[in-house]
């Protein structure tokens, strides 16, 4: 079948947008990036990536540079309100899922280095206002652009797709996050907990402890929105270490706090309209348990970039066999991280009894982890 090809304007410089951008560039179409910020910034410390994201990075050729350095854990493990292990899953086994930490700025920039590498156009500082299902992207500057394919990566408030009424449902979990990233420093856990990945729960709140680098510990702090001594900036840290006692040390670094971000589940009717494609937060956001939001942007993106390149019939029909194929298991995997997300409502004792169960459950350990085995489309047909 023959490659199609064409000019593609995106919208948002994140994780899928840069993600589509290089794809698409790379297949051979002419791309323009427009991002709102003045630059491509990166925010929320560290990040996980699993095999699926993993595997988007080495079609664009910018593994090697983005994992250089990278933390690669050797067990999540999840601990009750009284400190107790509930389960220590093995992660980074040979044959298993791969799944490492890295800081948000290096996937950024390594993202950035294919885009550029392939030939897309960034420019910044180029806020988009509409899309139009004919395929013209409006700028809020008012030019408007022509493409054979709009793509709008421009978050979960995406104002792209809400112009073109695509949003069916939004469900929240009630909860609030901040992010933190500080030094690694001796003494913040106990050493043989060091190289972990940790989830504490206690109450309703919860800490995660991950290092992402050799010298950079990223923490976030989760807890109900309605918590209102634990929310704040900077972070107040009494209520946070009478949960967390055990991680006092650790508490007693973090700073200003000027984010609590929300976690939701978007539904769309459709991932596209027209010439008009949806992409990764603004399609699809979900509670980030799974840490799985950046993997399936990223898939979604190189999914994008396979089927309208190498799909069959009008563009139109390309964008419905893209969501064919994509969808169902980006859905599956947003289901799931709302549910795991939903645990922190359960009080200390029944969660502690479940998380066991769940913890030796291999059907649930091979749920869990299913976004993150998924191969990406198209593969072979990189140049
Ligand atoms: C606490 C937390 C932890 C997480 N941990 C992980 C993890 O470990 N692993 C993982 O894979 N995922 C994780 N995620 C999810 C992941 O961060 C997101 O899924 C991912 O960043 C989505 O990328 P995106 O490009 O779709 O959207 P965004 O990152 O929101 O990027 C959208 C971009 O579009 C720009 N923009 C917005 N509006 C416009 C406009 N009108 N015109 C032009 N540009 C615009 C924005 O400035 C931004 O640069 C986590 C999320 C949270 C909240």
């Amino acid at each position: 079948m023959p490659a199609h090809t064409g000019h593609a304007e995106i919208a948002g410089g994140g994780i899928g947008g840069l993600t589509a951008a290089a794809a698409l560039a790379r297949r051979g179409w002419s791309v323009r990036l427009h991002e709102r910020e003045e630059s491509l910034r990166a925010f929320g410390s560290g990040i996980y990536l699993w095999s699926n994201g993993l595997a988007v990075l080495a079609q664009l050729g910018v593994l090697e540079q983005t994992v250089d350095g990278a933390h690669h854990g050797g067990f999540i493990q999840t601990r009750d309100h009284r400190d107790r292990v509930l389960s220590r899953i093995p992660i980074n086994r040979p044959g298993g899922v791969e799944v490492l930490t890295v800081l948000r700025e290096r996937l950024i920039n390594a993202l950035l280095g294919a885009a550029r590498t392939a030939g897309v156009r960034i420019v910044t500082g180029s806020a988009a206002v509409r899309a139009d299902p004919s395929g013209v992207l409006e700028l809020a500057d008012g030019t408007r652009h022509h493409a054979d394919l709009v793509v709008a990566a421009d978050g979960a408030g995406s104002r792209l797709r809400d112009g073109l009424g695509l949003l069916r449902g939004r469900r929240a979990l009630g909860q609030r996050c901040a992010r933190f990233l500080i030094p690694r420093t001796p003494g913040l856990v106990p050493e043989q907990d060091a190289e972990d990945y940790i989830e504490f729960l206690s109450g309703n709140r919860f800490l995660l402890y991950t290092p992402s680098s050799a010298t950079d510990l990223y923490i976030a702090l989760v807890c109900p929105e309605d918590d209102a001594a634990a929310i704040g900036d900077p972070v107040p840290q009494q209520p946070w270490i009478s949960a967390f006692p055990q991680a006092e040390p650790l508490l007693r670094e973090l700073g200003a706090a000027p984010r609590w971000d929300e976690f939701e589940c978007l539904d769309l009717r459709s991932w596209s309209a027209g010439r008009v494609a949806i992409l990764g937060d603004a399609a699809h956001a979900q509670p980030p348990y799974l840490g799985q939001g950046g993997g399936c942007a990223m898939l979604a993106a190189a999914g994008l970039a396979h089927s309208v390149t190498h799909g069959a019939g009008t563009l139109e029909n390309r964008l419905r066999q893209w969501e064919t194929r994509e969808r169902p298991l980006i859905a599956r995997t947003q289901r799931f991280s709302y549910r795991v997300g939903r645990l922190n409502d359960l009080a200390d004792r029944p969660r502690a009894a479940l998380l066991r169960v769940l913890g030796r459950s291999r059907r649930f350990a091979d749920a869990r982890l299913r976004a993150a085995r998924a191969i990406p489309a198209g593969t072979d047909q990189i140049r």
